[in-house]
């Protein structure tokens, strides 16, 4: 097994036969900063909950996976965590759908009224309901470095217009059937990112992790008040924790963050299987 990739969270290898295994650690990151330390069973959490909506939006879009057997040789803690996919030629843009306005995106509209080149009604705040879900593309940024957003004729530039039209359907498509499905659940999806590759046949194939907790924004629905920072389900919560006074971090400063604390731990990763479960209505473990 040859080690290709280490990404913030996953780890790529090449399979013998061209395939790749993607592992996710328990690893968290946050503000382009990898913390300390990992929070237990999420690396299981996240992939098992990404192959549950693998087959949720099969009929959407076809996915990289091929097997979710632990391969000869791999380490048996792997087990849960590690997936055999296709391997794909990444596209070079992090597709992000909106469907509420918060984070970069709430910024971005208070200095321009628009989102990456999308104009938005006037009036909006931390938390409003987008009258559609809009597509938001960013850059993928290196390792340490930051996702800029892009325009949708960026997009076109790079990777042409009858893809960058694909992207955007295909992107947005996903976000409505992963927010109407999770809206039953009683959760609210705010935003998601996915990640799309070309199969070596010149198929688009959805790759990576899809609606989880690190790469979606979920809010519990029945306490949705726009006007502030929503209650979540996801990173938001590390997130704030590191920028309250109890942290003590200077994010400005360009220092790595302070470990988290046991508690902070505790709750992130009871956040996260609450998530899975409630998204499943499976029981985790
Ligand atoms: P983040 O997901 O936080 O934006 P990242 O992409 O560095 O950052 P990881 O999820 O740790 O985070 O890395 C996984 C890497 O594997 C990514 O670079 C992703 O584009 C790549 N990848 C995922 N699936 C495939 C695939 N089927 N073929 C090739 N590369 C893939
Ligand atoms: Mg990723």
């Amino acid at each position: 097994m040859k080690h290709l990739h280490s990404g913030k969270v996953r780890d790529l290898y090449e399979l013998p036969g061209g395939e790749l295994l993607m592992v996710a650690r328990d690893t968290i990151s946050a503000y382009d900063f990898v913390l300390e330390p990992v929070i237990p069973d999420k690396g299981k959490i996240l992939t098992q909950l990404s192959l549950w909506w693998f087959e949720q939006l099969a009929d959407v879009v076809p996915n990289h996976v091929i097997s979710t057997e632990l391969p000869d040789g791999a380490p048996a803690e792997w087990a849960g965590r590690a997936v055999v996919v296709r391997r794909l030629e990444m596209v070079p843009v992090e597709c992000v759908a909106r469907g509420y306005l918060t984070g970069s995106g709430l910024k971005e509209y208070r200095r321009s009224g628009s989102v990456c080149g999308v104009p938005l009604p006037e009036g909006l705040v931390d938390g409003s309901k987008l009258p559609e879900p809009i597509f938001t593309p960013t850059t993928k940024a290196a390792l340490g470095a930051h996702d800029e957003p892009m325009t949708f004729a960026e997009v076109v530039s790079a990777v042409g217009a009858e893809v960058a039209e694909r992207l955007r359907e295909v992107t947005v498509e996903i976000y409505r059937r992963g927010a109407r499905l999770a809206a039953e659940r009683g959760i609210i999806v705010a935003d998601t990112k996915i990640e799309l590759g070309w199969s070596p046949e010149g198929e688009l194939v959805l790759a990576d992790e899809v609606l989880t907790p690190d790469s979606s924004r979920f809010w519990p629905a029945d306490r949705w008040a726009p006007g502030g920072p929503q209650p979540s389900f996801d990173k938001q919560f590390v997130r704030d924790w590191l920028t309250s006074a109890e942290a003590g971090w200077d994010r400005a400063s360009g220092d790595p963050p302070p470990p988290l604390p046991p508690h902070i731990v505790e709750r992130t990763r009871a956040k996260y299987i609450e998530a899975y479960e409630r998204l499943t209505g499976r029981a985790f473990g």
